[in-house]
């Protein structure tokens, strides 16, 4: 019997035609709820789900009565139930690694373009305000040389980190779970409780997954710990910051700056001061869209249905107790 998968993001022909060669594919390019009727219909018969940004709760599963794997075409699973997916024998993977560098682009982007006034200063240029050469008021900060904190020290965290220490000369500090040895060889990262690290960051830079204990981890008292000077970054999930007080913090001059790849609600609403405020730096959740990192996501996500579903062993998988369960 040919299995059935859902796929609700848009894919490429070339990465459809892989899903089609092997499975019967219901494809939604656009899905904005899953409620859609079709959607639900199609997820009764569904063994398989290809997709990513949609929240799949534990209520819809009891509608996939055959599913037997999700591939999310992200490293970052907080929009799927895990726990209840692995009491079902449902596997979770996700595409790690191979869009760590590309994140970490975005992160550095971030950091660049808040210290130098990137976006600031090059809409002053299209305006035609720039009649005169720019004085101290349009200055900007180094980077170089800076003190840049990392909250979570994962593969995209070392991966900010590296491009820090070894391209600006940065002195790393890091707040994490658990100790990284090898980066603190790798860049003389240093390992420091959370405060400290806010107090001391001339960057602060996250890039924890979120999860319970993530879920507004810097609030108010945190941006309070920080310097005036300092500058904050968010790549990880929006969730992870309590925004009223991040703006807050922003409008009382408790931080210089913030470079913003993800918001609480997304997309951002156009009522959110956020993106009206010079001193930030706001950006549609791009953290990994460049052509060639989204089609090896792509791909990863395909690889890891078909073999999910082949009752082979995923390439990443989030819920290794499901591993087992299935049956080819
Ligand atoms: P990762 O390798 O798992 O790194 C996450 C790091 O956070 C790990 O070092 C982990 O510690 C640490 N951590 C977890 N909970 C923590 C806590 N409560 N306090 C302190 N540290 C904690 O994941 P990754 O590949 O770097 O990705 C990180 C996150 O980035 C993803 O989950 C996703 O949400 C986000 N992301 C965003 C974009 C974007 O488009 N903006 C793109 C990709 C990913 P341990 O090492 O001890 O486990």
């Amino acid at each position: 019997m040919t299995k059935r998968i859902i796929a609700y993001c848009r894919l490429k022909p070339f990465h459809l035609d892989q899903l089609r060669q092997r499975f019967h594919v219901d494809y939604f390019e656009t899905l904005q709820s899953t409620d859609d009727p079709g959607f639900r219909e199609a997820l009764g018969q569904a063994h398989g789900l290809v997709g990513s940004s949609l929240v799949i709760s534990p209520a819809l599963l009891d509608h996939a009565p055959h599913l037997k794997a999700i591939a999310t075409v992200s490293v970052g699973y907080d929009n799927y139930p895990v726990e209840a997916l692995t009491r079902r024998g449902i596997l979770l993977c996700n595409t790690p690694d191979v869009l760590t560098e590309t994140t970490a682009d975005t992160g550095f982007l971030l950091i660049m373009a808040t210290a130098r006034r990137a976006i600031e200063l090059a809409d002053l240029v299209k305006r035609g305000d720039w009649t005169t050469s720019i004085g101290e008021a349009h200055f900007g900060t180094d980077v170089h040389g800076k003190t840049l904190g990392m909250i979570g020290f994962g593969r995209i965290g070392a991966g900010v980190a590296r491009r820090g220490a070894l391209g600006f000369g940065m002195r790393v500090l890091y707040a994490c779970s658990s100790p990284k040895p090898e980066l603190e060889r790798e860049l003389g990262a240093v390992r420091c409780e959370l405060d400290e690290l806010l107090a001391q960051a001339d960057f602060v830079c996250v890039t924890v997954p979120l999860t319970p204990a993530t879920t507004h981890l810097i609030g108010k008292r945190e941006f309070g710990l920080m310097k005036p000077s300092a500058i904050f970054v968010n790549i990880a999930r929006g969730k992870v910051v309590d925004e009223s007080a991040l703006i807050a913090a922003l409008e009382m001059g408790e931080i210089h700056a913030a470079g913003l790849d993800v918001f609480e609600q997304e997309p951002l609403s156009p009522e959110s001061p956020l993106p009206h405020m010079t001193n930030v730096v706001a950006l549609p959740h791009v953290g990994s869209a460049t052509h060639e990192t989204r089609d090896a996501m792509a791909q990863r996500a395909v690889d890891n249905i078909t073999l999910a579903l082949e009752g082979e062993r995923p390439l990443s998988l989030v819920n290794e107790a499901a591993w087992g369960s299935l049956t080819p």
